[in-house]
């Protein structure tokens, strides 16, 4: 099988590993990939947003199955049209991705499947927006309804930073996505991870993992994309999964079908969790980053068989076999990142991290130049590692990680402090 991943981050370094490793895999395209991809993979310029010169390519390239990696190449319909062209994809439809794409499209679908979520009002004028927030008080959550980065999400604690918020928001500060606003009962409670594949109608777990969002230690300072994170999720019991396929995800899919949008690909259930109940905070439509980077380590090669049947839609015929262990990543950032970072920096030190399949550093924003990999963007390594407890995984990657000689590289020292405490 001939198979096209869409991508360029650590999530489409961590496919990559995972569907090289399957036999059924006869050549890996990665497009545009990085430094690290193009070690295992051939690494191809193509821009992944345009569905025509997707489809182009896959016929250029005898292209069998094409899995989508980030959510833009979804939100602007590129398995819609691979999937006019005949091509077997692992991704939703741009109708089915409003489930990350828009936030009062989510709050629709949790309505009409009486899924547990935060309560929640929807507006497109600034005056009702703030007698909302002044007749519920703080501390409230006020979200531009479209896509902002992860930057369109303000938790106030007060009222007046609620109201800023509004005044931002309808101020243009995230230009589109910010001229309607859902407004959300703050929900309390551990939050963490789900991932399920689905394929139109039904859905199998794949894992559940904890993220690292802040920049700092103890999980302070600004947001990121993700600074580490580990699987499983300790507070994800098969209880509280087994909950939150019957009670969310399932009816979601249920209502997704009966809109003639059913749900093929990954969602990834943001949930909030407390006394053993779940409530869904957001999806996503695809592998977080750095989460699918821990997934990938413990399901292995079988990674590519599941997309495979959730693309085919016979997923009621395969399981999922997960290690019964532990994986955490770590990621290593330029130094400045989430602000400004120097680009160009050289990353020494690679060749003497193991890489088996409990060791492996996935790149995400690296390149080669002159035969040396350099670091081109904020986030730049991967690392991680598998173990038989946390700990072990964890003393596993911070080794590699001592073993990277890269001096203008940071990372967080205490990524899993939460599950180890
Ligand atoms: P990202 O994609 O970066 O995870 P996003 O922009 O899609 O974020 P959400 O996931 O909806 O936004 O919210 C971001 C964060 O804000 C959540 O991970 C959670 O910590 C917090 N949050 C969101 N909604 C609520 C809520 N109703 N109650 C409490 N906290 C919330």
């Amino acid at each position: 099988m001939n198979i096209l991943i869409l991508g360029s981050g650590g999530r489409e370094h961590a496919l990559a590993w995972a569907v090289m490793q399957n036999p059924k895999c006869d050549k890996l395209i990665v497009a545009p990939g990085n430094a690290g991809i193009a070690q295992i993979a051939e690494c191809a310029t193509l821009d992944i947003e345009d569905g025509a010169a997707v489809v182009n390519f896959c016929d250029g390239n005898a292209i069998d199955f094409v899995i989508i990696g980030p959510e833009a190449p979804l939100a602007k319909g590129v398995a819609d049209r691979l999937r006019d062209a005949g091509l077997l994809v692992f991704g939703p439809s741009e109708a089915a991705a409003r489930l990350e794409a828009s936030k009062s499209f989510t709050k629709e679908i949790c309505d009409a499947a009486l899924a547990p979520t935060a309560g929640y009002g929807h507006f497109t004028d600034a005056e009702s927006a703030r007698a909302h927030i002044r007749a519920n008080g703080a501390p409230i959550v006020v979200k531009a309804d479209g896509l902002a980065a992860g930057k369109g999400v303000i938790v106030a604690e007060t009222e007046e930073q609620a109201l800023a918020a509004i005044d931002d928001m309808f101020g243009g500060a995230f230009g589109g996505a910010g001229a309607e606003v859902v407004i959300e009962e703050f929900m309390e409670g551990e939050e963490a991870s789900f991932f399920v594949l689905c394929d139109g109608t039904d859905a199998l777990p794949i894992g559940t993992a904890q993220d690292h969002k802040r920049i700092g230690e103890g999980d302070t300072g600004p947001n990121t994309g993700g600074m580490g994170a580990y699987s499983p999720a300790p507070v994800l019991t098969d209880a509280v999964a087994a909950k939150a396929l019957d009670e969310i995800i399932r009816p979601t899919l249920r209502v997704m079908a009966e809109r003639g949008t059913p749900y093929q690909g990954v969602l990834y259930a943001g949930l909030m969790i407390k006394d053993g109940q779940p409530r869904l905070v957001e999806y996503n439509v695809r592998f977080g980053d750095p989460e699918c980077q821990v997934l990938m380590m413990r399901l292995g090669a079988q990674a590519l068989d599941l997309m495979q049947a959730a693309a085919e839609g016979r997923l009621s015929e395969v399981k999922a076999q997960w290690a019964d262990d532990h994986a955490m990543t770590v990621v290593m950032a330029a130094e400045g990142y989430p602000g400004s970072y120097e680009k160009g920096s050289v990353i020494k030190g690679l060749e003497n991290c193991p890489e088996d399949s409990f060791n492996m550093v996935f790149h995400a924003g690296t390149g080669e130049k002159d035969g040396q990999i350099i670091a081109t963007g904020g986030r730049v390594l991967n690392v991680t590692a598998r173990g038989d407890t946390l700990q072990e995984a964890r003393d596993r990657a911070y080794a590699m990680v001592d073993k990277i000689d890269w001096p203008q590289g940071v990372c967080r020292r205490d990524i899993g402090w939460r599950a180890l405490k």
